[in-house]
């Protein structure tokens, strides 16, 4: 599937599973997940394909930034974890998570960075920043290798072992992805709405 869809998926999926009981810890959630959504494809060569994952990483960077602002500035969720992480901690954790960044990039498409391999390894780095992270991160992470596996171009979820996944039910370009888009973003919002109270 495409960029945006994925942000949306992982986003919404991640506030369902992780029941936040605040907005900060709705928003938390959201962004977490929108990055477990959106890492797979740190592989994309393609210049299409790049400027549709740019569109998506722009999408994470400011729900990401939302979050952190909104989470310093009621002194809750974000602000607490960064300000108890523990400094050997929290440089171990960015190091983990450059390095398999780093070789999912290098990884051919669909490869490592598509594989509960990677989800496990990304999932060590976040929990190291701080255990909160996990889940949203592995349901935004599982979301988009769900999303991928329905598409025609296999997935290598089991890296380095098997062909991967790729069961040809719909273009990742197509009206599916749209309507998976606009489902994941109502959802989102209706998330927001009942975490903020409003609903
Ligand atoms: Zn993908």
């Amino acid at each position: 599937m495409m960029g945006e869809t994925h942000v949306a998926v992982g986003a919404a999926a991640a506030a369902v599973i992780a029941c936040p009981s605040s907005f900060e810890e709705c928003l938390m959630a959201a962004a977490v997940g929108a990055m477990g959504g959106v890492v797979c494809d740190l592989d994309v060569r393609t210049s299409r394909v790049r400027r549709d994952a740019l569109r998506a990483r722009i999408a994470v960077l400011v729900i990401a930034v939302a979050a952190l602002i909104f989470g310093v500035a009621t002194r809750d969720v974000f602000g607490e974890m960064l300000s108890m992480s523990i400094p050997i901690r929290f440089v171990a954790g960015v190091a983990v998570l450059v390095a398999v960044g780093v070789f999912a990039r290098m990884s051919g498409h669909r490869g490592f960075s598509h594989s509960l391999l990677a989800m496990l390894l990304f999932s060590a780095g976040f929990g190291l920043l701080s255990i909160e992270l996990v889940l949203p991160f592995a349901v935004g992470f599982l979301s988009h290798l769900v999303l991928d596996a329905v598409n025609k171009k296999p997935i290598k979820v089991f890296y380095p072992m098997g062909k991967g996944i790729g069961l040809g039910l719909c273009r990742a370009d197509g009206l599916v992805n749209r309507m998976l888009l606009i489902g994941g973003s109502a959802l989102l919002l209706l998330e927001f709405a009942f975490a903020a109270g409003l609903l």
